[in-house]
């Protein structure tokens, strides 16, 4: 565990983040995603604090494995938690925590729907269908709704707890992409079909955070909002323009300068014996691919108190080296604290521009080696 290296969560952030969300789709519930432990901020934490202080009521994992730990870890509130993908339906120990935790499958195969249907346990449980209207990944096929609704009906159900569908291409323009207005219209045929057959639709569901940003989807009673709740828009460079998310990071990753020193132009730093290209002051900081601070970095421009330092050389496992051009007058020494990302949205899209990788993937990285300190 590191000592001076901490993410540090300000739940705060996540409560205005919250806030401007709702200024964007007051009208809808929100379903919060959750999964891969609250997109590496702590699933536990993230979910009691949104429960009890925000009021949301339904989030989402992608395994029954993160919803059991949820259940475990939050006894004393109330909220429900889908499933999405890993959903083992069929596993004979899984029907019991299902009805016991009151934990709900999303539902995207026939095979699953088959066996949902016909097992009287899941009689008065809610049935929660996710449509494949483009994605191609999981998801029953759109054009089989019909089918399904009339075997629905003929189980003698006659709602939908929840029905959705996700957006393969909401980091791009829902106005203009083709794949988004298909996917768009193909879910809007889903809900009329199942109306026709006489099913009630109790929930229904479409956007992300992607789509969401640009105020799309909203016609549904809920959103599904992932990313942005954590701080950074999800929408791809070129398309940023059509954003309206302006939220900010919730966390913030420092370390601090073990040590520095001055270097010559074309002395070779580090693994793979990088050279600098000018003269300049070499900055070890405490963080390295064991901490989540990927070799993807390499390159990457930090500021350091308002000077700009460049991640050189290949990123180790412990440390990296970060590489200050000419005179720096003081402002970068040892000890000093070292922000890798703060909570401005633009220097962390920038980390995840430079390096090609995407927001997710950052927060993701970030190992147990560093400890999580709530605010
Ligand atoms: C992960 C996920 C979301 C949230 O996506 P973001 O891009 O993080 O907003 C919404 N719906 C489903 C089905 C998901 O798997």
């Amino acid at each position: 565990m590191r000592l001076r290296s901490r993410f540090l969560i300000d739940l705060g952030v996540l409560a205005e983040n919250y806030r401007k969300l709702k200024l964007i789709c007051p009208n809808n519930e929100v379903l919060f995603m959750v999964k891969a432990d609250g997109y590496g901020h702590g699933a536990t934490v993230i979910t009691r604090f949104s429960v009890a202080e925000l009021g949301i009521k339904e989030f989402g994992v992608a395994t029954l494995g993160e919803a059991i730990a949820l259940r475990e870890e939050i006894k004393d509130l109330e909220f429900e938690i889908y499933v999405f993908s890993d959903i083992q339906l069929t596993l004979e120990s899984a029907k019991e925590i299902y009805l016991n935790r009151r934990i709900i499958p999303v539902i995207s195969n026939e095979g699953d729907l088959d066996y949902f249907l016909a097992d009287p346990d899941f009689k008065h449980f809610p049935l929660v269908l996710k449509f494949n209207t483009g994605m191609n990944r999981l998801g029953l096929d759109f054009d089989k709704a019909e089918l399904m609704a009339k075997k629905i009906k003929m189980a003698n159900r006659h709602s939908i707890f929840h029905l959705l569908t996700h957006y393969s291409s909401a980091s791009l323009s829902m106005k203009k992409n083709k794949r988004n207005l298909e996917q768009k219209d193909r879910f809007q045929l889903v809900k009329k079909v199942f109306r026709r057959e006489g099913l009630e639709l109790e929930r229904t569901s479409i956007a992300n955070s992607g789509a969401i940003e640009q105020g799309e989807g909203l016609e549904e009673t809920h959103v599904r909002p992932g990313l942005m709740l954590y701080g950074p828009t999800s929408l791809i460079g070129p398309c940023r323009n059509l954003s309206r998310w302006t939220g900010q990071i919730i966390s913030e990753l420092e370390t601090y300068i073990i040590r520095t020193f001055p270097v010559a132009q074309g002395m070779p730093i580090g693994y793979g014996a990088t050279p600098v290209p000018v003269s300049g002051l070499v900055a070890i900081i405490a963080l390295g691919y064991g901490d989540g601070l990927s070799t993807r970095y390499q390159g990457v421009h930090l500021f350091h108190n308002g000077q700009k330092g460049t991640i050189m050389g290949r990123v180790n496992m412990d440390m990296a080296q970060v590489f200050f051009a000419g005179e720096v007058g003081g402002r970068v020494k040892e000890g000093d604290r070292f922000v890798i990302w703060g909570h401005d949205s633009e220097s962390f899209l920038l980390l995840a521009d430079q390096s090609q990788t995407i927001p997710y993937e950052i927060f993701l990285h970030i190992t147990s080696r560093v400890p999580k300190v709530y605010i």
